[in-house]
């Protein structure tokens, strides 16, 4: 088949958060197993396309936006394992600091920006004569795509066999701009209906995936299930039910060769599951690290995350109050919204020696927390697929989550009885259910066979793409030969 992928961010080129691995990840499995992928993103200052590799595969692209034309240029670039890259070339809207915004807001031209982008990868395909299979879009940035193709391009010969399939990484993410956005998307008002792209008066991008796509998928069974209640489908869990019949849960994966703990040159030793006791040396050099003391039996926890509402940063700070009497350790990592910035820095100060806080994305911290600490947090309030706990389980380090989406599915409380398990869990949205599942967490901790016994459940875990890769190919298999009918036409 051939397959286009688009987001707004891929590995290794452009990543806010967990989006960025799969989207990166999964076009080289799918190419690896014997399809043609064209993956596309826009081309962000970040993305030096002077370095080697790089070359104009279209020096001047009319793209319409409403009834203007506007031009970007478009960069390709063929990957190692063969999968061809484009980058939408629009300095005006793209050569910025940030993806989407600054800690104080998003950009206010984002309406632009991607529908700009979404326009611009479908007047690529037009121009290089490139007809898909299937078109793979990826969150609110790309929900435009399914939308047109059944409107604008709908009698478009390229497009002719093409199907889409739409994934919701994060519902609460929904392109939700003013009705005057409308026009320069170049969909026409007939488009502002309660059963197409309106949302509670505003043009909803999100919709246009969730009503237009010919297949929608979720990245894990039980956020496929969620976002069909009300406590977490951000108000679109009846557009969501009524697709029931065409939505999957696909559970994302990870990179095996790039997150791999036997390999990895970032950290202080390597190790695997047949030289754990390496590990030891990660967890002293990261307590080097924060000024923490280094001392092997003190429980270290590491966090790494977007600091947003969905990722329990509320409850940590109460709970991390509340085990005043515990010895442990934490490092936290992330950037987000600044009231979180404020509060995390405040503790940190104040707990100077037991809390160690990086405001910042740095990748390659994020590996030494992975393979330093021994426990990983998520208590999250709702997590879609979560890839920090598979990570943090392939460094034999144990995390410690709030049973929902895909924590739930990945995450199996441990049982001292059976020694079956990978982690700890917790149900209630709250900081005393997390103190709870910490203080037990500590009390297998110090238990040293079961302690080695939970690692090595942990580093048993097969989390990489294999499975999943191959779902989708079935997936798109199924959707080409389906005539599934959207809600939208
Ligand atoms: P989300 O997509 O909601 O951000 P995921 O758990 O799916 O959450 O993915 C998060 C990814 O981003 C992981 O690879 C994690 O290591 C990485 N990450 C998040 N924040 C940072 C940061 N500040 N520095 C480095 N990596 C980060």
């Amino acid at each position: 088949m051939k397959i286009i992928s688009v987001a707004s961010e891929v590995v290794p080129y452009a990543k806010t958060g967990g989006l960025a691995d799969v989207t990166g990840a999964l076009c080289h499995e799918i190419q690896s197993l014997g399809h043609e992928v064209l993956t596309f993103l826009p081309r962000y200052k970040q993305i030096d396309v002077k370095k080697p590799g790089f070359e104009v595969a279209i020096d001047r692209l009319e793209v319409p936006m409403g009834s203007e034309k506007e031009h970007c240029r478009v960069f390709s670039r063929t990957e190692a394992s063969g999968v061809q890259t484009f980058f939408i070339d629009q300095p005006e809207f793209f050569n910025r600091d940030e993806l989407y915004g600054t800690p104080l807001g998003d950009y206010p031209d984002n309406d632009r920006r991607f529908s700009f982008f979404q326009r611009a990868v479908l007047e690529t395909l037009r121009a290089k004569g490139f007809a898909p299979d299937i078109i793979h879009c990826h969150d609110w940035q790309t929900g435009l795509i399914p939308a047109y193709l059944k409107t604008v391009y709908a009698a478009d010969p390229i497009f002719k066999k093409t199907k889409t399939i739409f994934t919701v990484h994060n519902l609460a993410y929904q392109g939700n701009f003013p009705p005057d956005s409308l026009p320069a998307t170049g969909l026409g008002w007939q488009e502002f209906k309660m059963e197409k792209l309106e949302f509670y008066g505003k043009v909803s991008f999100l919709k246009g995936g969730l009503v237009y796509s010919d297949m929608l998928t979720t990245v894990s069974e039980r956020y496929s299930q969620e976002i069909q209640t009300k406590e977490f489908g951000c108000g679109l869990e009846e557009v969501i039910s009524q697709r029931r019949n065409s939505l999957c849960g696909v559970l994302n994966g990870i990179d095996y060769k790039e997150w791999n703990p036997e390999t990895d040159t970032d950290i202080a030793a390597k190790f695997g599951p047949a030289s754990v006791v390496n590990k030891k040396e990660n967890k002293a050099a990261l307590q080097k690290e924060n000024g923490f003391k280094v001392d092997p039996k003190i429980p270290l926890l590491g966090m790494v995350s977007r600091l947003v509402d969905q990722k329990g940063v509320d409850i940590l700070v109460d709970a991390v109050e509340e085990l005043n009497n515990e010895e442990f350790q934490l490092v936290l990592l992330g950037t987000g919204e600044e009231k979180y910035h404020k509060v995390l820095r405040n503790i940190a100060k104040k707990k100077k020696g037991q809390f160690g806080v990086h405001i910042v994305f740095d990748a390659k911290m994020a590996k030494r927390i992975y393979a330093g600490s021994d426990f990983f947090l998520l208590p999250s309030y709702y997590e879609p697929c979560g890839l920090g706990q598979m990570i943090a389980l392939r460094y034999g380090t144990i995390p410690v989550v709030r049973a929902t989406g895909g924590l739930a599915d990945t995450v199996h409380p441990y049982d001292v009885s059976t020694g079956q398990g990978n982690g700890f869990s917790f149900e209630g949205y709250n900081a005393k259910e997390l103190v709870h599942a910490l203080k037990r967490s500590f009390r297998i901790y110090r238990n040293a066979d079961q302690w080695s016994a939970l690692v090595r459940n942990a580093m048993a875990c097969d989390y990489s793409w294999a499975a999943s890769a191959k779902k989708y190919i079935r997936i798109y298999e199924m959707t080409e030969r389906r005539t599934i009918k959207s809600s939208g036409k």
